[in-house]
């Protein structure tokens, strides 16, 4: 019996290698590797299944398409997108997996595989790594004076500014546009602006700023950052104007900003920042070139100076040399949930959590500079909105015009916190309510007609007919639409409107009013909890220079916006990553262009 089981064991082995070697053979002949056809499968994603299309004729991969999914919008769109176009491109399943999507880029393979198995290919040959063909990669030098990598707000901020001073500028960007997450934002722009806001009678300080910045992050940031940053924040909105960029007249209140020191422009979000850079770039692109499609990976150092960046183009090798500096403006990690969970010690788990960010801001830049010998500080701050859209995450679809005008119920229609309150605060109180889930209540003052706008371009006409925002003649129809209980909401919003009329602090603390919510129509909008910005990052000094761990500038490397850390603390206003971005690309770009 023995024998005969070791005999079976050795025939059924030998089968085995027979059948391994005869597809590797086919397979290497390139002669009926698969059996053509289109065949299916599955992989697990962070959300659920993920399913595939695999089109395959004898000899390749032909198409690869994703049918279903459950990923989470803005995060997963590259891994499901990219991953199917390198399999093809490459024909292999050992492709690179996407950073900040990894979950979804593994589902991607998984479920490729099972369909290539299908279609009887050899998997062990399609593992295989993929040798990118280093001879067919075309290779570019570029000699500069600053390189700037990244694209985003602070980076176009700096690529301008190295220019204005006299630098020539190569600006770095791995995703096929410009922008970052300035383009996508609400745009808010906190300054102390004595013109605008003594319109609106408005006080404020250049200390109130510093003061609300430094205790609203529970006075861990660094004082001298604080302090350059709130004395810049004005001259950057004038810088701006300067270049040609509007902003409105008036003076609001972002959500979590604490003060009515907002700025808005006239264009919709971000944009009016993204093309008044791009418009000096483009008069300058003598001077100025941007890259896009090309990922930094590695810093050059030599003789302890950082010198220049190595980069991956689609199908180039890219070495920038910088004879100034380098500026690292590569944005923070929101878009990365293993790094956040990495960091994340506010929070009790961020892996479910969408995110308000585009799918760029994986922590690339803080890798980089690691490595290069930068200290990092507060990486463990990690900033959380209560007001992501509860499908994707993104702050679009946000019907709040400014904190003064609405409350925000839970799904019973009662208040829970102060609505103007800092972020955290919100966040954490939001997660305390059923579901984490809210309603943003407001009025009439909010959307005067059916046309009035969001910060998002969006009419609040558009966003009820697509079934994102409820309107009501009356609360009570208000509460009815949204499953509220209709005399929670009455209530909630009767107490409001007799603190408007006082102006007292309420029983949450809320002391910020305007107008009270008593004028049809109601609307409604749902909120939950989304990851936003993560304050932690490379450390620098008030010049935007780049410290090591013993606090001695890195020289040649600079860094701002929100890749850097020190400068908010544990919680971040609203209203101050913008003017960050403006500020430190501005001294980041001065400083790289003097070589400082
Ligand atoms: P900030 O304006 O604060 O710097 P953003 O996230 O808005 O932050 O912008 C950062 C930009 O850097 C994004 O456009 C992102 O795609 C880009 N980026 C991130 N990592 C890299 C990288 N490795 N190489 C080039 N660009 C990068």
């Amino acid at each position: 019996m023995k024998k005969f089981k070791k005999a079976l064991v050795l025939l059924l082995s030998a089968l085995m290698v027979f059948s391994i070697i005869g597809c590797g053979k086919t397979q290497k002949s390139g002669k009926g590797a698969f059996k053509p056809g289109t065949y299916t499968g599955e992989g697990e994603g962070i959300h659920g299944k993920i399913q595939v299309e695999v089109t395959v004729d004898e000899n390749k991969i032909t198409a690869v398409k994703v049918l279903k999914h459950d990923e989470t919008p803005g995060v997963s769109d590259l891994a499901l997108k990219k991953i199917p176009e390198d399999i093809v491109k490459y024909q292999s399943i050992g492709v690179d997996t996407i950073a900040g999507a990894t979950v979804s880029s593994k589902g991607v393979l998984e479920a490729v595989k099972k369909a290539l198995e299908k279609a009887g290919a050899n998997i062990k040959d399609l593992e295989k790594k993929p040798e990118k063909d280093k001879a067919s990669l075309k290779k570019i030098e570029k000699n500069v004076d600053v390189v700037v990598i990244g694209g985003g707000g602070s980076g176009l901020a700096a690529a301008v500014t190295a220019h204005q001073n006299g630098a020539k500028v190569l600006v770095l960007e791995k995703m096929p546009k410009v922008g970052g997450n300035t383009i996508i934002s609400g745009a808010a722009y906190n300054a102390v602006d004595p013109k605008r806001q003594a319109k609106a009678g408005v006080e404020d300080s250049v200390d109130k700023h510093y003061t609300q910045t430094y205790e609203g992050g529970d006075k861990v940031a660094k004082p001298e950052m604080v302090r350059t940053f709130v004395e810049n924040a004005y001259p950057g909105i004038e810088w701006l104007e300067s270049m040609g960029m509007q902003f409105k007249d008036d003076i609001f209140t972002v959500l979590g900003a604490l003060w009515p020191r907002s700025h808005k422009p006239v264009k919709p979000l971000g944009t009016g920042y993204i093309e008044t850079y791009m418009n000096y770039i483009e008069k300058n692109k003598a001077d100025i070139e941007i890259m896009v499609n090309s990922k930094a990976t590695e810093l050059i150092v030599e003789n302890g100076k950082v010198v220049g960046v190595k980069a991956e183009g689609a199908d180039d090798e890219i070495v920038a040399k910088a004879s100034k500096g380098v500026v690292m403006a590569t944005g923070g990690f929101a878009a990365n949930v293993e790094m956040r969970n990495k960091y994340n010690k506010m929070w009790s788990d961020l892996t479910n959590i969408k995110t308000t960010n585009h799918v760029g801001p994986t922590g690339d830049g803080i890798f980089m500079a690691e490595k290069a010998g930068a200290n990092l500080v507060g990486m463990e701050h990690i900033q959380l909105l209560p007001m992501g859209d509860p499908k994707t995450g993104s702050l679009s679809g946000n019907i709040e015009q400014g904190v003064e005008n609405r409350i925000f119920v839970n799904k019973d229609g009662n208040r829970f916190v102060d609505e103007g309150a800092r972020r955290d605060v919100m966040t954490k109180a939001l997660f305390e309510q059923k579901d984490a889930s809210m309603w943003v209540i407001l009025d009439k003052h909010s959307y005067p007609t059916g046309d009035t706008k969001n910060n998002f371009n969006e009419s609040i006409d558009e966003l009820v007919k697509a079934g994102r925002a409820y309107k009501a003649d009356t609360l009570e129809d208000l509460a009815k639409q949204i499953g509220a209980n209709p005399d929670n909401l009455k209530n909630a919003v009767a107490e409001f409107n007799k603190s408007v009329e006082t102006k007292a602090k309420d029983k949450f603390g809320r002391t910020l009013y305007k107008d009270k919510i008593d004028t049809a129509p109601f609307y409604a909008g749902a909120r939950v909890p989304t990851a936003h910005h993560t304050m932690g990052g490379i450390e620098i000094n008030p010049s935007a220079q780049v410290l090591d761990k013993n606090g001695k500038v890195i020289r040649g490397l600079y860094a701002a916006g929100e890749t850097t850390g020190g400068i908010h603390g544990s919680n971040r206003l609203g209203g101050n990553a913008l003017a960050d971005t403006v500020v430190f690309g501005r001294i980041a770009g001065k400083s790289a262009a003097e070589g400082k």
